[in-house]
């Protein structure tokens, strides 16, 4: 028998099983008035709620709904409902330039736009068929508990449930398409991997645009976790969070885990979780630093994972297995800095160029309406990840550079590419690269090298200004450079490499 893997199975059995549980505790600071908190037969009710509003919309299977928002109940229902109906959700970053915006709206050519009230004059002049904000104009304009929803005619594996936008090497972002299959295969295999269980108690520190929130909130529905969305990342907020809700999951870039641990260094009294939170760290390799006080100052059980949003994200996972108790924390702390091991059904292999390539159920179908870079990403059967990495006896990945000129700072990726664009349409600049180096609180800092034009004359105050006008805030330079000359190659192409190695040498490795 073969029954099409679909986002719809995590909701229903959210349902089923765990009905009368309190699925969602939704954040209460927030612009729009908070839902508090939801049972999951609550949860599925709404969901169904919103298919029906989408049917008397008039929005086909297929089409695109986007939804620009920080982490709230409202943004997690909308994870089940959208795909689990037949439409595909666009979930944007909500700190995009009103320029991105615009551009993934009509790229993904969405014909809904949900908004959170704060983003909303961002997005005014987007051009599209309906859109609601986020509180009493999509209570009341979009959910219909009057109607039965259309069921989805031929719910389909292969087909597309969300398309998540990521910066690359171009400037312009591409549109990852994930299958339902493939964000199916990742929250099982994810949750297998975690021991996720009804007994969790999951914290929404990561923001759920980015992959699906790492695909986690499928497997929370699915297996009856609580879930508590969180707005904004704070380190003390979080360790009242946790204590609060009894937290014993959460996922996060290192930069997150950086923060909690300055604020436990002024919390009154234990820290609140010890041997009970696990915490899944990505996006960044973790300093070794990081995973010893992680494991020391708060007694939380640290796990890496390896990925990207083309791979729903799960590739490679680092539990601490029963062989580390043995260890010094000094060598545990080195052993969990490595990317870890294939998932169960992941095959890794690193090309003769270094390059980590990935097969598995979690690789990303293609990038939506760019067959172009779709047959890149996937040439020879492989998905190309970019990234540098070695494999050791024991099948462990470990990254150590990136191919491409992506720069991930505070757990967001940054096309350099990009940034360059805007600092070079001031007009004083002559030359600039964009490159990203090593720093405590963001992990990397974007930091534009650049040589002015002859006679002309800026301040880094002034060309920061001037960019963070053009692109979102977190992109734009935190510290400029002023160069004779950046050295390139007979081609005239920069060499990054270069120009990064001053600030890595006492690195080890050039991602930090
Ligand atoms: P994104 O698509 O935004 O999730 O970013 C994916 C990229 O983050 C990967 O290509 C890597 O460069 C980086 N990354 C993710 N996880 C890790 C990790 N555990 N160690 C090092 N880099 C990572």
């Amino acid at each position: 028998m073969r029954v099409p893997l679909t986002t719809r199975d995590f909701l229903d059995r959210a349902e089923l099983v765990y009905g009368d549980r309190i699925g969602i505790v939704d954040e209460p600071t927030q612009p729009a008035a908070p839902l508090g908190e939801l049972t999951y037969r609550e949860v599925a009710r709404r969901g169904r709620a919103i298919a029906a509003g989408l049917d008397a919309l008039g929005v086909g299977e297929g089409e695109r709904v986007a939804v620009v928002s920080h982490n709230s109940a409202r943004l997690l229902e909308l994870l089940y409902a959208v795909p689990s109906f037949g439409r595909v959700l666009v979930p944007i970053n909500f700190r995009l330039s009103p320029a991105e915006f615009a551009y993934i709206a009509e790229h993904s050519g969405a014909s809904v736009l949900l908004a959170d009230p704060e983003v909303e004059q961002q997005l005014a002049g987007i051009e599209v068929k309906h859109r609601f904000l986020l509180g009493e104009e999509y209570e009341s304009g979009l959910l219909r508990f009057d109607a039965e929803p259309r069921p989805w005619t031929e719910p389909d594996e292969d087909a597309t449930a969300t398309i998540n936008y990521t910066s690359g090497t171009t400037a312009r972002p591409k549109g990852v398409q994930m299958t339902h299959r493939n964000i199916w295969v990742n929250a099982t295999t994810f949750g297998m991997h975690m021991q996720v269980s009804d007994r969790d108690v999951y914290l929404h520190t990561l923001p759920m645009f980015h992959c699906n929130g790492w695909g986690l909130p499928y497997t929370s529905a699915g297996l009856g976790v609580r879930q508590v969305p969180i707005r904004k990342i704070d380190g003390a907020e979080i360790l009242r969070r946790v204590e609060q809700h009894g937290v014993t999951l959460m996922a996060g870039a290192p930069a997150v885990w950086n923060a909690v641990l300055d604020a436990a260094a002024d919390w009154d009294g234990p820290v609140p979780g010890r041997d009970q939170v696990r915490i899944v760290v990505a996006g960044a390799p973790p300093p070794s630093r990081t995973i010893a006080r992680v494991e020391e100052e708060l007694g939380w059980e640290f796990n890496q994972i390896y990925g990207l949003t083309e791979t729903a994200p799960l590739l490679t996972i680092n539990r601490p297995r029963a062989e580390y108790d043995q260890l010094s924390p000094e060598d545990r702390a080195k052993a969990l800095s490595r990317a870890g091991v294939p998932a169960l059904g992941t095959r890794m292999t690193v090309s003769e160029s270094g390059e980590v390539l990935a097969q598995g159920n979690t690789v990303l179908a293609g990038y939506w309406e760019n067959p172009g870079a779709s047959a890149e990403a996937l040439d020879g059967g492989w998905f190309h990840t970019g990234d540098g990495g070695t494999i050791d006896e024991g099948g462990y990945l470990t990254i150590s550079d990136r191919k491409k000129d992506v720069i991930i700072t505070g757990g967001e990726n940054v096309s350099s590419i990009e940034v360059e664009d805007a600092v070079f349409s001031h007009p004083a600049v002559a030359e600039v690269a964009v490159i990203g180096v090593p720093d405590e609180k963001w992990g990397e800092m974007v930091t534009a090298l650049v040589v002015l034009s002859e006679g002309q004359s800026v301040t880094e105050a002034e060309l920061i200004a001037h960019t963070r006008e053009r692109i979102a805030g977190y992109k734009a330079p935190k510290r400029v450079e002023f160069r004779e000359a950046i050295p390139r190659t007979a081609t005239g192409k920069i060499q990054k490499f270069k120009l990064r190695q001053a600030f890595w040498t006492d690195q080890g490795r050039q991602v930090n």
